[in-house]
């Protein structure tokens, strides 16, 4: 069995007021046993941060922001600091996600901003890589992933694999309910392993958990699981019901 405790990550992206959070947080704790095998993260909105983490604070259950200034303060009007974010109890950050890439101009050199941000605020980045369908179909999988790598991780300072996650999402599984077939999971997520390994050590690549991301279900993350290399998901979608999510915790 891999040394690597297994994580399940839900990103609830642009969804949830606050009295909503609340009371999936309420619901949640209520669940997840100090016990439970998988260490399960929260992504809530921005404005639901503070309750969220307060409802969480004595459970097992950690609480990520869904993006991140590198700034320490200053002129950057819409924007959160990493300091901001763990003086409420923040303990982890997605960085990169293919949305923020796609939709709001976030480049491999601003994701290494604010993954070397995070880190020296003490921050856990989640930092996500993945291909377009197009870019797949043109046999540029490997290309891709390693630009992203290279430049999402460039400069990083890691101590262990514990200064960071890797979440692999294939931008044509993302919220399509076309999840990669394990095979295929598999094989890039060993990739971005091997990847790791050239760049940062290999031990910091045998120790570092890498996720799996992409319509992840109750019913496929059992499968995904099994694989030796996948050690958790990044649930969108499916994060945002207590019951699948916590079937997932659970798989
Ligand atoms: C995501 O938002 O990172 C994601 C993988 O979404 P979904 O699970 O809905 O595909």
């Amino acid at each position: 069995m891999s040394r690597r405790r297994p994580v399940v990550a839900g990103n609830w992206k642009m969804h949830k007021t606050v009295s909503e959070a609340i009371s999936f947080a309420r619901d949640l704790a209520q669940e997840v046993s100090a016990e439970v095998e998988a260490e399960v993260i929260v992504s809530p909105p921005f404005t639901a941060l503070a309750d969220v983490c307060r409802v969480l604070a004595d459970g097992p259950v950690s609480v990520a922001a869904q993006n991140v200034h590198w700034g320490r303060d200053g002129a950057f009007t819409g924007e959160i600091s990493v300091r901001m974010l763990a003086e409420l109890g923040v303990s982890h950050v997605i960085v990169g996600h293919s949305e923020r890439r796609g939709l709001f101009g976030e480049t491999d050199h601003t994701v290494a901003k604010k993954v070397a941000a995070a880190r020296e605020g003490g921050l856990i980045p989640i930092i996500c890589v993945g291909e377009t369908e197009q870019e797949r179909e043109a046999g540029r999988t490997q290309e891709v992933l390693s630009v992203q790598l290279r430049g999402s991780t460039e400069g990083l300072v890691v101590g262990d694999g514990a200064d960071f996650m890797i979440a692999y999402e294939p931008v044509w599984a993302i919220g399509t309910g076309r999840t990669a077939t394990p095979g295929i999971a598999q094989n890039t997520v060993r990739f971005v392993r091997e990847r790791l390994a050239e760049q940062h050590g290999s031990v910091i690549s045998e120790d570092v958990r890498v996720l799996y991301g992409g319509s992840v279900k109750p019913g496929n993350m059992g499968d995904l699981m099994a694989q030796p290399d996948i050690d958790g998901g990044l649930v969108g979608g499916a994060s945002l019901d207590v019951g699948s999510f916590m079937a997932i915790i659970d798989y």
